[in-house]
C-alpha cells in the first residue's frame, strides 16, 4: 500500500530508477528535486557507469572528438539520490526486487525502468563479429581507434536513418582521406520535407558521402557487406546504426512487452501488467493519439519527468494524469559546420519550415547541450522544468481509447 504524506512512516517509499540515460536521469533528478525536504521517499538510481553518456554526440566520440566529462556523482551530490554503479541483470516483478551485477539485490516500491535501447546487431549475420556500433561511449571510442589506424579505405555505414546520416557526415568531414558509403533500405532523410531533404543531399554530395539505398544488407563480412541479390560493397570498417533492440530483462521479468521487447504502458506510463513499474524512454512502448512514439531524447526526457510526477501524485493518493507528447523538430548535424533542422507537426511529420547552415548548427548545438543543465535545474528548481509540447489535438484521446491501452500490446 502506498503512503500518503499524512501517513508518513519510518519506512520511506523506495523508488528505484534503472538507467541514467536521458529518460531515467530526468526521472531521478526531477523526483529528487521535488522531494528534497521529505524523508518519506528514497530514490536509488542504478546505472552501468558513473558518467552520463551523451548519446546525441556519440558520432563525435566515434571520430575521436573529446566530449565534456559529465559526472553523475557531481550532479546528484546533495540530492539524496543513492547512485548504484553496476549492471542490472534481472528484475523480479513479483518480489519487487532488482539484481545488480548478479550479487546485489535492491528492493523497490515503485520501479522506473529506463534501460534504453541499442542498435540491433542480432538480425543480420556477421554484425556482432565484424561491425562497430554507437551504443556506448566505449563502443564509439573503439570505432574511433579503428578509424585512426586507417589512412585510406572505405567506411561503410549500415543503416541510412538519422544516426547513420549524422555518423557518415561526421566521419567524412573529420577524415577526408576515407571514402564513406551510406548503405540502407531508405533514401537518407526520406521523411524530411522536400527542401530539407534536398539540402541534406547537397551536403552529403559536398562531403563526398556515397549513397546506396533501396538495398538490404544480408551479411557483414570481415572486408565487405553482402547485399540481397548477391552484390557486395567493399568495406575496411563497418559502423552499424540500423534497427533498435532493447534489453531482454523486462520480458524475462514477466512484464508485458511489445514485439520489440519494450514495456507496454498505460496512459500514465505504467506497465499494463505491473502498475508499480513505470517505463520511460526507448525501453517503453508508448502510444499517443497519432500512434506509437519512437525513441528520441526529445520524447524521452518528458517521459522521465511524467513518471516522477505521476509517482508523487500516487503517493498523495491522486490518480496520475495521462502522458501526452508531440514532436516539434528533427535536428540533424551534418558534421561540425553544417546541419539541417526540420520542424515537425506533433506526429513527427514535416512542416514546411526548416533551418540550414549556421542557424541550424546553432539550433542543433543548443538542443544537444541542453539536457545536462536541465538535469541540474531539475534537482534545484524542478517546477521550472516540467514543460514540454503536449501535442494538442494530435494527442487528445478519448476515455474509451485510454481504457483499451492494454490492447496495444504486441504492436
Ligand atoms: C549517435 C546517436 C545520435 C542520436 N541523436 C539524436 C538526436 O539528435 N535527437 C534525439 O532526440 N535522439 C537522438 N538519438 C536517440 C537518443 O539518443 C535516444 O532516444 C535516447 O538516448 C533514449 O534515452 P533513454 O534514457 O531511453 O536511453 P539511453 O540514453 O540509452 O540510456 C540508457 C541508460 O541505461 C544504461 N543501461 C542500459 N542497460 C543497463 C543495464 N543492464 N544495467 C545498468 N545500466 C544499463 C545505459 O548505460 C544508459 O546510461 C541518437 C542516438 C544515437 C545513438
Amino acid at each position: 500500500m502506498k503512503e500518503t504524506p499524512n501517513s508518513r512512516s519510518a519506512t520511506p517509499h523506495r523508488i528505484v530508477v534503472l538507467g541514467a540515460g536521458y529518460a531515467g536521469l530526468a526521472a531521478a533528478a526531477f523526483a529528487a528535486g521535488r522531494t528534497k525536504r521529505r524523508d518519506d521517499v528514497q530514490i536509488t538510481l542504478v546505472n552501468a557507469g558513473v558518467r552520463f553518456t551523451e548519446r546525441l554526440r556519440l558520432h563525435m566520440t566515434a571520430t575521436g572528438q573529446q566530449l565534456a566529462d559529465l559526472d553523475l556523482r557531481e550532479l546528484l551530490a546533495d540530492t539524496g539520490v543513492e547512485l548504484v554503479c553496476g549492471w542490472v541483470t534481472a528484475v523480479d516483478a513479483d518480489a519487487r526486487t532488482v539484481r545488480v551485477d548478479d550479487r546485489r539485490t535492491l528492493s523497490y516500491d515503485t520501479l522506473i525502468y529506463g534501460l534504453g535501447s541499442v542498435a540491433d546487431t542480432t538480425t543480420v549475420a556477421g554484425v556482432e563479429e565484424h561491425a562497430y556500433t554507437l551504443d556506448s561511449a566505449r563502443d564509439a571510442q573503439s570505432f574511433a581507434a579503428h578509424l585512426d589506424r586507417l589512412e585510406t579505405g572505405t567506411v561503410v555505414i549500415g543503416g541510412s536513418g538519422l544516426t547513420g546520416v549524422e555518423a557518415a557526415t561526421e566521419i567524412a568531414e573529420q577524415y577526408p582521406g576515407l571514402a564513406v558509403v551510406l548503405v540502407g533500405r531508405g533514401v537518407p532523410g526520406a521523411h524530411l520535407s522536400t527542401g530539407a531533404q534536398a539540402y541534406l543531399h547537397t551536403v552529403l554530395d559536398r562531403l563526398g558521402v556515397g549513397i546506396i539505398s533501396g538495398v538490404e544488407i544480408v551479411k557483414v563480412l570481415p572486408d565487405a557487406v553482402a547485399l540481397a541479390g548477391g552484390d557486395t560493397v567493399a568495406a575496411d570498417v563497418v559502423l552499424w546504426t540500423s534497427g533498435v533492440r532493447v534489453s531482454p530483462i523486462a520480458a524475462a521479468a514477466g512484464l508485458t512487452v511489445d514485439d520489440h521487447g519494450r514495456i507496454v504502458t498505460d496512459h500514465a506510463l505504467r506497465s499494463v501488467s505491473h502498475p508499480d513499474v513505470y517505463a520511460v524512454g526507448d525501453a517503453a512502448s508508448i502510444v499517443q493519439g497519432y500512434g506509437p512514439m519512437h525513441g528520441t531524447c526529445q520524447g524521452g526526457m518528458p517521459t522521465g519527468v511524467h513518471a516522477a510526477v505521476s509517482i508523487l501524485r500516487e503517493l498523495k493518493g491522486k490518480e496520475p494524469k495521462p502522458f501526452r507528447f508531440g514532436y516539434i523538430h528533427i535536428p540533424l548535424s551534418l558534421g561540425r559546420s553544417d546541419a539541417v533542422v526540420q520542424f515537425t507537426k506533433p506526429d513527427d511529420t514535416p512542416r514546411r519550415m526548416y533551418l540550414t547552415g549556421r542557424r541550424a548548427v546553432w539550433y542543433k548545438e543548443t538542443v544537444t547541450s541542453s539536457p545536462w543543465p536541465t538535469f541540474m535545474r531539475m534537482t534545484k528548481y524542478p517546477r521550472t522544468t516540467a514543460f514540454w509540447p503536449h501535442g494538442g489535438r494530435y494527442t487528445r484521446r478519448s476515455d474509451k481509447e485510454m481504457a483499451s491501452d492494454a490492447t496495444y500490446s504486441g504492436r
